[in-house]
């Protein structure tokens, strides 16, 4: 089992990532490939070189991040906060998670997943669920042929994962929608998500507003946006363009 995981940031004092203040650790792969992706830097399961010529993801032991984390925990302590884990999608390291967890929770420290729900369901509940007081999952696209388009995957697991954990979990599972212009922030989508969340009797959702910042660090990745905003169309746009084509 490794001890080691890929990071690209730990970012102190977060006061958005949960409940207090937190530090947030962000490990670099994503099993997901969305065209908006606010961190294109976690993208890749591998170090990466800027055009600055700076290093992007370190691979640090078990031990080197409880050393960082726990320099905050009196902050911790005193607001209600913790640690939470974000990418990238962290679960795509759960060996390297689950040990985390569970140091930190031997601490005394709440902790926190920022997740897309693309991971594999059994191995998440024995390695991580344990030692989770809160999960944040993202909820992107209802419609399995756009999830594909514009993430790269099926929702199918994403959408199955979500409903087992509200099952199963007896901590908060907390949605929440990025809203993408021209893609998640659709009235179709929206509601398609609200008529989901509602067969589960879940009464709220975060909407997460849309960030255009990560464009820049694509760029200092020194990669093209496939994605832009203002020209993108959507499937379902796409769709009624055939169907007047063809009608
Ligand atoms: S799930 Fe998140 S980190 Fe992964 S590609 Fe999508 S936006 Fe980026």
């Amino acid at each position: 089992m490794s001890d080691k995981g890929l990071v690209f940031d730990i970012k102190r004092d977060a006061s958005e990532d949960g409940p207090g203040i937190r530090t947030t650790v962000f490990f670099k792969g994503c099993p997901l490939s969305c065209v908006w992706c606010q961190n294109p830097e976690g993208k890749l399961f591998k170090s990466e070189t800027d055009i600055n010529g700076e290093q992007v993801g370190s691979w640090m032991t078990v031990d080197e991040l409880l050393y960082r984390l726990l320099q905050d925990k009196p902050f911790f302590t005193s607001t209600g906060g913790g640690v939470t884990l974000s990418g990238g999608e962290a679960t795509m390291q759960m060996d390297v998670a689950s040990q985390l967890l569970q140091r930190l929770k031997a601490e005394g420290v709440h902790t926190a997943i920022e997740t897309s729900g693309f991971f594999k369901y059994d191995r998440f509940r024995e390695t991580m669920l344990p030692w989770l007081d809160l999960i944040y999952f993202d909820l992107k696209l209802i419609d399995d042929a756009e999830s594909r388009m514009y993430c790269g995957r099926s929702n199918t697991r994403i959408l199955e994962n979500f409903s087992r954990l509200l099952k199963n979990a007896d901590i908060p599972i907390m949605p929440r929608i990025p809203l993408v212009p021209g893609i998640t922030a659709t009235e179709q989508n929206l509601r398609g998500i609200a008529a989901f969340l509602d067969q589960y009797n879940v009464k709220s959702c975060s909407l997460i507003p849309y960030n255009p910042l990560w464009k820049d660090k694509l760029q200092k990745l020194g990669i093209e946006s496939a994605y832009n905003h203002s020209s993108f169309m959507t499937l379902n746009e796409q769709r009624s363009c055939a169907n007047c084509f063809t009608s």
